[in-house]
């Protein structure tokens, strides 16, 4: 494929894994329990894609669906400060749109779309994916009708991937089953197959000691089942 370009997540060792950073055209999930610092590499994402080429960005704009009301300027401004931009400018260029419901969430790809058309961006933010889906789809009986929901969410962010060349980074949950608690190693992600089709490449996040977190790279058809340790600091996601 032409022009496809990396990200870098700001972790010189995650990077590795993932053969240089988030990939354009493509989507890629990172899923893990709470504070496990998804939300926190979105931040350091919406920085770094706005970095030139050349020092590992996308050189555009980024738009940012947040469902969890989660992102915070602050953070963009403190992470703006380690990578020597102005952050006026940097947040300038971050589109955030608050989504309420699942289709809420779904109708916002169309407005997403629309700014692509008329602007250079990069890449495209989703955190999180999958919680209101569930939220929405709660009983049994509507598991069939929330994938198919899903399904279509999730080809909608494919397509916008591959025709504005963007990369798409989209976080996850896990389920708490009695089993996946009791062994942290088989926490699987939410929206089973649905989710494993769509995206490219999935990250399975875990905590270490302190701001230490871990990095797998999950049921990958390009990379090494690797792993990477990286840290959460004032300046974002670093070694
Ligand atoms: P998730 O989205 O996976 O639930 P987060 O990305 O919100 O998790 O990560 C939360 C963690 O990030 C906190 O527990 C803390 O360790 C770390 N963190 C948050 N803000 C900062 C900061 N300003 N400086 C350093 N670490 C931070
Ligand atoms: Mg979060």
């Amino acid at each position: 494929r032409m022009n496809v370009y990396n990200i870098s997540t700001g972790s010189q060792a995650l990077n590795e894994i993932i053969g240089g950073g988030i990939e354009s055209g493509s989507i890629t999930e990172a899923f893990g329990e709470f504070r496990c610092g998804k939300t926190q590499l979105s931040h350091t994402l919406c920085v770094t894609a706005q970095l030139p080429h050349e020092m590992g960005g996308g050189n555009g704009r980024v738009a940012f669906i947040d469902t969890e009301n989660t992102f915070r300027p602050e953070r963009i401004i403190e992470i703006c400060a380690r990578f020597d931009l102005n952050a006026e400018d940097v947040l300038d260029n971050i589109v955030v749109a608050r989504a309420y419901t699942s289709e809420h969430q779904c109708e916002l790809l169309d407005h997403v779309a629309a700014r692509m058309a008329a602007d250079r961006f990069a890449l495209l933010i989703v955190d999180s994916a999958t919680a209101l889906f569930r939220v929405d789809f709660t009983g049994r009986g509507e598991l069939a009708c929330r994938q198919q929901k899903l399904n279509q969410f999730m080809s909608s962010l494919t397509k916008i991937a591959e025709q504005f060349n963007v990369a798409v980074w989209i976080t996850n949950q896990v389920m708490s089953t009695p089993d996946a608690m009791a062994f942290a190693a088989d926490k699987k992600p939410i929206g089973g197959h649905v989710m494993a089709h769509a995206s490219t490449t999935r990250l399975a996040l875990r905590k270490g000691r302190g701001e230490q977190r871990i990095c797998k790279i999950f049921d990958s058809p390009m990379f090494a089942e690797a792993e990477a340790t990286f840290a959460i600091g004032v300046g974002g996601i670093c070694d």
